[in-house]
């Protein structure tokens, strides 16, 4: 199947409240252009270097998100332009990104990324870290918009619906303490559907549009 019928049959599977973020990385140009002309403006990269330079090739009007883990030395090479930051994982990069976000003279919309407790991945916030972010006054140049998590690697499908389920019972907490947190990022390709079932609404789904990457 070609990269616009993919991309068709993945919106048919989405419902209305589910922004898809068509995760590019390794992809070429060409490819991306392909689901760009097929309508689709959301992009999400993991290695800011590739962010920078595909954002400066490629047409002004697409949203980048930034999807991988995010190095503190390197905010500034994205701050001008990113959409929206997925991987927040500490209080040290949020400030960081204030920074840069300052000197953009912009606001720059962040997920705080969870820590499942099975996930391979050592990036993420335990519940205490959360809750100091939470409790922290707003930093002027970061707006912190939800949550993002992944699952555990794993064939078990019930265990990574119960992982969703976690994560959306501690977006349903932050609610209650941040008037402005509405999206909760979770699911991929593999496990999107479940992902839906257990409150996301907003995806972040690479091969299923683009086919398998051959690295990473
Ligand atoms: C690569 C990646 C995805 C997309 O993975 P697919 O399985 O190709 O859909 C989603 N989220 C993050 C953080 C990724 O790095």
């Amino acid at each position: 199947m070609t990269i616009p019928e993919n991309l068709q049959l993945v919106r048919s599977k989405l419902p209305e409240h589910v922004e898809l973020v068509a995760v590019s990385k390794t992809k070429s140009n060409e490819e991306i252009m392909q689901a760009y002309e097929a309508g689709q403006r959301v992009f999400g990269e993991n290695k800011v270097q590739e962010l920078a330079r595909k954002q400066e090739e490629l047409p002004k009007d697409i949203e980048w998100h930034m999807i991988g883990h995010l190095q503190r030395n390197k905010v500034k090479y994205l701050a001008s332009f990113v959409s929206l930051i997925h991987g927040v994982d500490s209080l040290k990069l949020l400030r960081e990104i204030n920074k840069q976000g300052q000197k953009n003279q912009r606001v720059i919309p962040c997920l705080l990324q969870m820590h499942i407790a099975m996930e391979s991945s050592k990036f993420g916030l335990n519940r205490e870290e959360l809750d100091e972010i939470l409790d922290l006054e707003e930093l002027e140049h970061i707006k912190l918009v939800g949550l993002m998590g992944m699952a555990t690697f794993t064939p078990d499908m019930e265990q990574v619906r119960k992982e969703f389920a976690f994560l959306s019972s501690i977006f349903e907490y932050c609610q209650t303490k941040r008037s402005d947190f509405n999206i909760l990022s979770m699911g991929m390709s593999g496990d999107y559907q479940i992902a839906i079932e257990e409150g996301s609404n907003m995806v972040r789904i690479g091969s299923s549009i683009f086919g398998a990457r051959n690295y990473q």
